[in-house]
Parts: C-alpha cells; structure tokens; sequence
C-alpha cells in the first residue's frame, strides 16, 4: 500500500493505493523481513496531509512494523534468520556524529525514518539495516507488539526524560494512545509515585482512573499541588501553560508532539514569569526514539505485562484504517495482519 501523492485524507481519492512490487534485495548489512503486521500511526497521516512527507514518492509507509527474518546479506553478524523482530520509527542514523556518539542517535541530523525516508512496513515485505531491527520478547503477540514500537517506545522516552524518581508525582495532559501506555509503565517504574490525568473527555478520565492514575481532571484544572513531571501529548497550546503552572519548583515539563496546531497559539501571550516559569522550570521536547528506547520499552513492555487492545485491519484496508485514526476513534491500536 503506497503513498502516491500528497493531500487531505478525506479528499476523493484513496490516500494509498494497492501495488505488486519487486521483493526488496537486501543489502550487504541488511535483512529482508516478512512482515506479519504494522501498527498505523498518526504519523503516516501527517506523511499523507504533508506536515512529514515522504523522501520521495511513491512511498511505503509504516514503521510499527513485526515480521520473520528471511533472509540476510552477507555482511550481517547477528544471527537474526527465521528470528521475529520488530523495526521502529528510527530506520538508520548515521553512527559517527556528535550525537549518535552520545547515545542520542534520535537527534542525528542523518536520521532516517521507516516508512517516510525509506520503505516501511505497509506491505508483504521489508528490507532494514540489521543494527536497527529489535528481537520480540516471546510473551508479546504480534499485533500487541506494534503499538509498543511507535506510542509505547516514544512515551517511554518521554518518560526517560522526565528525570522522575520513584515517589515523585508525573502528571500526564493528554490521554490517547501514547498517555495509556505510559502511566502503565510509569505505575510499574514508580510504584510510589501519584499519577494525575488531565483530559478533555470524560471517558478518558475514567479510563485513567481505571488503568491507576490517583487523580484526573479538565485539561486546565489545578491539581491539588505542585507536580514534578509533566508529559503533554496534546496538539494544543493551552495545555502548556496550563501544566508549567501545575510544576513544583524544579519540575520538569516534556511535550511529546511531533507538531503543535497554531488555532490557540494567542494564549502564549498570556506566559507569565513568575506563574510559569521562575523557580528553574525546565521545558523539553522528545524527537524521534532510539535504539535503546525501542529495546528497554519490549523489555519493560513483556515484565509489567503491557498488552496494548489492538483492532486489526486487512493490509488492503489501510486507508479504512487511516480514516478511522483521523475521525478520533482511538479506544485499541489499529494494526494493519498480514499473517
Ligand atoms: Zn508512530
Ligand atoms: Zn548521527
């Protein structure tokens, strides 16, 4: 299923169109993969409008994608054949700049993403760089495994940079597919910590409440006191004053949002000094994931147990799929079954 041109979603024509395509030849240090299924991300959705668009087109989009080894170039060392791995957002980074040295390869300015700068998992088959294929716990199924490699590994980095320690309070602004996972992580992580939902739905909140959070509320409530971390997953802008004010004193706010819409950007007028920042708040952003995001994430995914509900959708069905993210319909993470 690929991506042909550019344009709404919603517009007349099918977004993706279905294909017979040459298998790909893996290169040297390359694996061929046959995919079993790819998680759909509102990310291709962003490919498809424009906001993120492909390298090139026609392109395969999907980078939750779960498969078989079947076959490996020459140059490959990790014994990887016939074994199922995953392969996420981060396709390649190039490995020797100041960045990848450090362990911050999401940062690597040649940072190549599955299904946007090279063919992803949209499709019977796949071919990445052995480096950056990830080997599935046994316990996690196929289709559960996908959103674990989009939502749960970026919500995990998220929470890596919170700084958080067990006992301090996270709040989470925000509760779709990402928040989910990540206050299951967060109450395992930090058994002691109180987690504070703030969403817009009611049922969202009761979701959260369900799934162990201590407190939930509007998107511009004032929790009972101060918070230390914060994760914001929303588009919106208002939710980012909101929660530099729900800080303590040294709190540490992260957005994990690829783009923020501009409808409500006046409110940023309204930062005020010492309501939103004084007392060393600090603000960041999380880009991309890593390897070790990816990896720790299946990890602690397979020990919780995090078994992500999932939709499954037939590979032709993409653009159903697509549709149905786009209309807000986010309850179970839709997974495009190939096997
Ligand atoms: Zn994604
Ligand atoms: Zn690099």
């Amino acid at each position: 299923m690929r991506i042909h041109q550019l344009g709404p979603l919603d517009g007349p024509d099918l977004p993706l169109l279905v294909e017979r395509i040459k298998t790909p030849a893996p290169g040297p240090a390359e694996l061929l993969i046959r995919v079993h299924a790819c998680g759909v991300c509102h990310t291709e959705i962003d490919e498809i409008e424009g906001r993120t668009p492909p390298a090139h087109l026609p392109m395969t989009p999907g980078h939750q994608v779960v498969g078989t080894v079947v076959s490996e170039g020459p140059d490959c060392r990790r014994h990887l054949l016939q074994q199922r791995v995953g392969v996420a957002w981060i396709h390649s980074a190039c490995g020797v700049c100041s960045w990848c040295l450090e362990g911050r390869e999401n940062l690597c300015p040649d940072f190549r993403a599955c299904g946007r700068d090279a063919p992803g998992g949209y499709a019977e088959y796949l071919s990445v760089p052995e480096a950056f294929a990830h080997p599935l716990p046994e316990a996690i199924g196929d289709l559960e495994a996908t959103p674990l490699l989009c939502a749960g590994a970026v919500g995990f980095r998220a929470l890596r940079l919170c700084r958080l320690e067990n006992g301090q309070s996270l709040g989470l602004t925000g509760f779709g597919a990402s928040g989910h996972l990540v206050l299951q992580m967060a109450r395992h992580r930090y058994p002691d910590s109180a987690i504070f939902v703030f969403a817009r739905s009611a049922t969202e909140r009761e979701f959260a409440t369900q799934l162990g959070a201590s407190w939930t509320g509007d998107s511009k409530d004032c929790p009972p006191h101060g918070l230390d971390a914060i994760i914001d997953t929303t588009p919106a802008w208002l939710p980012v004053l909101a929660a530099m004010e729900a800080l303590a004193p040294g709190g540490r706010l992260v957005i994990n949002a690829i783009r923020k819409e501009a409808a409500d950007r006046d409110v940023l007028t309204e930062l005020d000094y010492d309501r939103h920042l004084w007392r060393e708040k600090t603000l960041s952003t999380v880009a991309n994931v890593t390897r070790q995001d990816v990896r720790e994430c299946l990890q602690l995914a397979a020990e919780i147990p995090l078994r992500p509900h999932v939709t499954a959708y037939a590979l032709e069905d993409a653009n159903e799929a697509l549709r149905a993210l786009k209309r807000g319909d986010l309850r179970g993470a839709k997974v495009l079954r190939l096997l």
